[in-house]
């Protein structure tokens, strides 16, 4: 699964997942793009230690819910690299209340970053994708758009929303030979796992067969198998790595 020269671009890298997905790809040979919102620090940390492997990145700031932003980011990408290979729509967030206490402002900021993103970031790299000999749209959803959660009917329907948005995506990219998936994690240890009272972690352990959490390189290597040529003939698909959870 060599990703020699391939442009990847990874959404909020900077932490989390993305941080883990980005690394990986550095290290398997990948130009990576490191985007971040406000966490600059950590992602020229990302970039440093992609560069101290061996590997190659950029940072690139760009709020994924601004499309001048995220235009901006794709200059800064084919100036560096070249167009992009692979999109890696990762960057998400939540504000987390029941339905009953959550604003329309609430509903809206997430829908913004979370899908209102996934829209920007495609429709700037889109030509990129189509073109290059193995153009990889990868959507990186959740269990809890497979399950639904408590305090979570914002981020439930913009991780469900992905489901119609990456099967769409790969009918209409199907001529070009590129694929769009969805990678949908089960509960990783990152800073949005850290948000959820304890109690409630407790819960969820018990309903994951594989009676632990997710790490970032577990969806990572996932994510980095959805890039590479070998899985050219898988598109439109929902990859749950979630340790065995039922949806
Ligand atoms: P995280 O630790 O909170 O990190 C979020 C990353 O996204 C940060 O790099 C952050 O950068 C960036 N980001 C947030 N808003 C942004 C924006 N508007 N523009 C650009 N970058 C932005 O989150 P995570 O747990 O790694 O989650 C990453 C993805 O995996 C999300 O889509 C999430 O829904 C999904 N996921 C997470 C879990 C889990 O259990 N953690 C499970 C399933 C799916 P800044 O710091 O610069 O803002």
């Amino acid at each position: 699964m060599n990703l020699d020269n391939q442009t990847c671009v990874v959404t909020g890298s900077s932490r989390g997942i993305g941080r883990g997905i980005a690394k990986d790809l550095g290290r398997n040979g990948a130009n990576v793009v490191v985007n971040y919102r406000s966490s600059e620090a950590e992602a020229r940390a990302v970039v440093e230690s992609i560069r101290e492997e061996g590997g190659e990145a950029i940072a690139a700031q760009a709020d994924v819910a601004k499309p001048d932003e995220v235009q901006a980011m794709r200059e800064k990408v084919v100036d560096e690299y070249g167009p992009a290979d692979v999109l890696v729509n990762n960057a998400g967030i939540t504000i987390d209340k029941k339905f009953e206490n959550m604003t329309r402002e609430d509903w809206d900021t997430v829908i913004d970053v979370n899908l209102g993103g996934v829209f920007n970031c495609t429709d700037a790299f889109y030509d990129d994708i189509k073109e290059a000999e193995h153009g990889r749209l990868i959507n990186i959803s959740s269990v809890v758009g497979q399950q639904g959660n408590i305090g979570q009917a914002n981020y439930a329907t913009t991780k469900s929303g992905l489901f119609g948005f990456t099967r769409t995506l790969a009918l209409e990219l199907a001529h070009t030979g590129a694929t769009a998936n969805c990678v949908a994690p089960g509960f990783v240890e990152t800073d949005m796992l850290e948000e959820v009272p304890e109690r409630v972690q407790e819960k969820i352990l018990r309903e994951i067969p594989l009676d632990r959490f997710a790490t970032v390189e577990d969806i990572a290597g996932i994510v980095r198998f959805v890039a590479s040529e070998e899985s050219s003939y898988m598109t439109g698909q929902v990859l749950g790595v979630n340790g065995g959870m039922e949806w």
